[in-house]
């Protein structure tokens, strides 16, 4: 590294453009909770589209019976039956499958996809048997889980607006999903139906909910990142035909597309306008699993190039390639705590075939840290600004007493810094006292459950 200005600058730089100090985290949160008042006040009123979910009834612990759940949001989906017990015997059996999707029907019709959908559902419903028993003249309700771009209009109707994730489905867009997942069970004489289209956060808060009756949030960090949470019928502006009796709903913030206030880099800025939708779902691209490893390897390529961290000017080959470096191999750098960082360099030889020096993986180290730092304190913020708003709104209700926020999503899961750091930006932001009232807990696989404890808790034989 003989005529290159060497790595510390870069480094310095790039820490403190990411700094995220209190006043920043103050300011997004601020921020957060203006940019929900906005986005309830009118549509299109704010980046947060603040989607009324129609979901006002959560589930209490008391339902009881045989529900379902299909879970569709990528290449896989998953069924699920659930027996439950009511309140003393609560979950009393559950079974799931995974099925995943033939590649030729991503482009097929959309009556070809969902007939797919509805046998391999029939086919899970056909080996019920055990614990699990209907009761008398029901049919089977099912809690559907559907993970694209619908408008809703009720608990169980939404239309499509797009297929995305790489799905090419035609004839859907612009109908109503429920009913062509009804009129394929139809087709096959199923006695089942759709009780409840949910969201995949609305399902894990009333997955969190069902065993903790202080869930008031949602939030899942995995390859993208999305948040709900319950709130006043009264404190919606934009909601004008009243739907049901109940002064509560839960709302999607569809909190991936904030901006405000965001601390961002050059490497940030570069990777957005490269992206597929530039100038969108900016937080989302800050402090998602999708993002964090390939934001690293941005300024991975601009430190080999000018601050020779391979040796001179020398950028690996396949450094250069967009994505190859993935949150899951930053999050195992971060693990390393051998003396000579051996997991660092095989990670940097494995996915960059570059060897490196001790010195070099302690710089790769830092920029994991910095970058996994910033994300993890700016979902904090986030999640502090969404309980901010509610507090205002409701004095007490939030900082007065207990509130979880239930977490789910592999990023979450899977990364302890990331962890560490959320939880350290909302004890730094709410204080000692309040952030003892705030539990911040991993809602491990509520949604899948969730989505059918929304079939029971919206059942339409109540
Ligand atoms: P999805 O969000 O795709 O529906 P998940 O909630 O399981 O599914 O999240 C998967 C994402 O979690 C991956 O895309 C990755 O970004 C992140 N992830 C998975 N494993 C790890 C890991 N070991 N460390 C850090 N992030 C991880």
């Amino acid at each position: 590294s003989t005529d290159s200005l060497g790595v510390a600058p870069i480094l310095t730089k790039l820490q403190k453009d990411c700094a995220t100090p209190l006043p920043v985290l103050r300011h997004v949160a601020d921020a957060m909770a203006d940019d929900m008042r906005a986005g309830l006040a009118v549509d299109g009123g704010s980046d947060l589209k603040m989607i009324l979910s129609y979901v006002d009834t959560l589930p209490t612990g008391n339902e009881k019976g045989l529900f379902y759940a299909l879970d569709l949001g990528g290449t896989n989906f998953r069924v699920l039956r659930v027996q439950l017990g009511g309140k003393e015997e609560r979950v009393v059996a559950t079974e799931f499958e995974q099925v995943s999707i033939p590649p030729e029907l991503m482009f097929a019709t959309s009556e070809e996809l969902f007939d797919f959908i509805a046998s391999a559902l029939g086919k899970f419903a056909q080996k019920e048997g055990g614990k699990f028993e209907l009761q008398q003249g029901r049919a089977r309700e099912i809690g559907f889980t559907f993970s694209f771009p619908v408008k809703q209009t009720s608990i169980r109707t939404g239309i499509l607006i797009k297929w995305t994730k790489g799905f090419a489905v035609s004839g859907t867009a612009g109908k109503d999903v429920v009913a062509c997942l009804n009129e394929a069970m139809e087709r096959r004489g199923m006695d089942m139906q759709v009780s409840a289209l949910v969201n995949d956060t609305v399902g894990t808060l009333a997955g969190a909910r069902y065993w903790d009756d202080d869930a008031m949030v949602a939030v899942i960090l995995g390859t993208g990142t999305n948040a709900c949470y319950v709130e006043r019928v009264d404190a919606i502006p934009k909601l004008t035909k009243r739907m049901s009796k109940s002064p509560i709903t839960i709302v999607n913030t569809e909190w991936g597309a904030f901006s405000n206030g965001l601390p961002l880099t050059e490497f940030d800025r570069e990777m957005d306008a490269e992206s597929i939708n530039p100038g969108e779902q900016i937080f989302e691209k800050t402090i998602s699993g999708m993002y964090l490893g390939e934001i690293v390897r941005r300024v991975l390529v601009k430190m080999a190039k000018v601050g020779g961290l391979f040796g001179g000017s020398y950028v690996p080959e396949k450094l250069v390639t967009p994505f190859v470096l993935r949150t899951p191999d930053i999050c195992a750098m971060q693990q390393d705590t051998s003396r000579d960082l051996e997991a660092v360099e095989s990670v940097l030889y494995d996915v960059a075939g570059v060897k490196s020096d001790l010195s070099a993986r302690k710089t790769v180290v830092d920029i994991c840290d910095t970058i996994a730092k910033r994300g993890g304190r700016l979902a904090g913020a986030g999640i502090v600004g969404i309980l901010q708003k509610m507090e205002e709104d409701s004095k007490g209700l939030i900082f007065g007493k207990r509130t979880v926020v239930a977490m789910d999503g592999g990023l979450y899961e899977h990364y302890p810094q990331y962890r560490g750091y959320l939880q350290e930006a909302v004890t730094e932001l709410l204080g000692s006292e309040i952030s003892k009232n705030v539990v911040i807990e991993h809602a491990k696989d509520g949604s899948g459950i969730g989505a059918a404890l929304l079939a029971a808790a919206n059942s339409k034989y109540e």
